[in-house]
């Protein structure tokens, strides 16, 4: 780091005078960063911009004291958002369970069929995930973006909320059914890891609709076509399912530091 010479900063404690405004620029993106000359620019400062500072003190204090506090503002903004992104991903949720429901009512009406809740298991949360970090259909996702509370704890929190209401509906169409729930809740599990996992390289929203592709060719539709379960979801699955759902949920947080550079798409 370069720190400005004396002569400079005397110069800008007196308010700048010969510097250009490239120069003042410079020392001022310094002085926010370099405690020791901002110690040297106090000592610096002539007796006028010392009375001014004292003043400008005092007044910032009065009006501190003053006003209203800024934090209910600022919750009622937050309450506003988390009340339309509930509205955005209501319809995606709704679907979503009604889609369960139809496989439970469909295993029901042809019993040769295999068991649709387990074949929808994996790709349930994946409509709401994606839309639940889409920034096409988030208006104030820029503002999001910028906030500290971006990146993984945000899409964390967010899928946190889809899985609410898609692991209980999941819960109850596999009772219903008859189904393994290990084997209903652990791909969904898998699933919505590997779409983290692999949207903090491709985006939330692309990853979701890469998996949700790949298993409807590689595995859903196979299986229905030739009405026998895919060995993916047998029984002795159980053990592969758990490691590839840890192993993907560890991997995640190694990414965490992309969620906040992807710029678009995702
Ligand atoms: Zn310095």
């Amino acid at each position: 780091m370069t720190h400005p010479t004396t002569v400079v900063l005397a110069r800008y404690a007196e308010g700048g005078r010969g510097l250009d405004d490239a120069a003042l620029w410079s020392i001022e993106v310094h002085l926010d960063a370099c405690a020791e000359c901002r110690e040297q620019l106090a000592a610096e400062s002539t007796p006028a911009t010392a009375e001014l500072l004292d003043r400008v003190a005092v007044s910032l204090d009065q009006v501190i004291h003053t006003s209203p506090l800024p934090a209910r503002r600022r919750t009622r903004a937050g309450a506003a958002h988390r009340r339309l992104l509930a509205w955005t991903l209501l319809p995606w949720l709704a679907v979503t369970v009604a889609v369960l429901g139809c496989g439970v009512l469909l295993n029901s009406a042809e019993p040769s069929l295999p068991s649709l809740v387990l074949l929808l298991a994996p790709v349930a949360p994946l409509p709401g995930v994606a839309v639940a970090w889409s920034q096409r259909i988030d208006p104030v996702w820029e503002l999001i973006a910028t906030t500290p509370a971006a990146g993984l704890a945000m899409v964390l929190r967010r899928t946190l909320a889809v899985l609410v209401v898609v692991l209980p509906a999941l819960l109850m169409a596999g009772v219903s059914t008859g189904t393994s729930l290990a084997l209903v809740l652990l791909p969904c599990l898998a699933f919505t890891a590997a779409t983290l996992a692999l949207g903090a390289f491709i985006g939330v929203r692309r990853a979701a609709i890469a998996l949700g592709v790949a298993w409807s060719a590689g595995v859903l539709l196979p299986s229905v076509a030739t009405e026998s379960l895919s060995p993916v979801l047998q029984p002795g699955s159980n053990a592969v399912w758990v490691a590839t759902t840890v192993a993907l949920a560890a991997a995640t947080p190694f990414a965490a530091t992309r969620f906040r550079r992807l710029a678009s798409g995702n």
